[in-house]
């Protein structure tokens, strides 16, 4: 049974796919193994805690939070980091908003089974709203399109794979009701409820069209069996070369000519 507590547990990350998991593979094959293989820990970074203490914050949680994180807190006087207190900030703004408290308003952190393309999936819904809408809530530093090395300037949302990751939201929901017996399941739409940590903090909701959502849905089918194929030892897994693991990881053969490096 899927719980808040063991939902990243080794043997959770393992058994099930999730989105975090699938972007992951994406990236790189090798890197993902070696993170679950517990051979590599991603360094969690103050970028990612901001989010996190937003995210505790409207899952009522944030006492819990701050006692389980106590890097946040300035050692000699005990107050919260400036990063922290201007999350209070952003909490704030987002509070003043009627709609996007109306999208912030669901269940929280909903965990949800289900298979996708014969493969288990969970995911956990951050603002759920059954029968009507699945919503994510998304703190970053700003709305500016973001560069994606080999294909330019992206909107953020698919440039951090936020479409990837609703398309694997709604289908999982949609399934886990069919499973449930409720035959004709649709979909639910998928919204991004996203803050600024500018200094003065933006506010939006986002909704991805569905025709974005069943795109990236094609992305997920298309991946799905070579990435667990990898996960079960079948196939060796691919290093990208780019990232931090392969980076850390990497054996020169040789120099590199001129060429190559830009074909790479
Ligand atoms: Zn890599």
């Amino acid at each position: 049974m899927l719980t808040r507590s063991n939902y990243f547990d080794p043997e959770n990350e393992w058994e099930y796919f999730g989105s975090t998991q699938f972007k992951s593979f994406l990236k790189c094959e090798a890197a993902e193994m070696a993170r679950l293989n517990g051979e590599y820990t991603p360094g969690t970074t103050t970028a990612l805690l901001v989010g996190s203490y937003v995210d505790a914050y409207f899952e009522g949680r944030l006492s819990e939070f701050i006692a389980e994180h106590p890097e946040i807190l300035n050692s000699r006087s005990g107050a919260l980091k400036a990063e922290y207190k201007h999350a209070n900030a952003i909490i704030e703004r987002c509070g003043r908003d009627r709609t996007f408290s109306r999208f912030m308003s669901g269940e929280k952190q909903v965990i949800i089974a289900a298979e996708l393309f014969g493969h288990p999936f969970k995911i956990r819904i951050d603002s759920y709203h059954p029968g009507k809408m699945i919503v994510d809530l998304k703190v970053m530093k700003d709305f500016e399109p973001v560069y994606v090395p080999g294909k330019g300037k992206l909107n953020f949302i698919e440039a951090f794979g936020y479409d990837l990751q609703g398309a694997i939201y709604q289908a999982v929901e949609q399934q886990a009701r069919i499973d449930a017996g409720e035959t004709d399941a649709e979909k639910l739409p998928f919204y991004l409820a996203c803050a600024t940590k500018q200094e003065t903090p933006d506010i939006a909701i986002f909704e991805i069209p569905q025709y974005k959502l069943d795109a990236a849905l094609k992305i997920v089918e298309h991946y799905i069996d070579e990435f667990a194929a990898v996960k079960d030892g079948e196939i060796y897994p691919k290093r990208c070369e780019h990232c931090e693991y392969c980076r850390a990881t990497k054996r020169l053969k040789g120099p590199v000519i001129l060429e190559d490096m830009q074909n790479e």
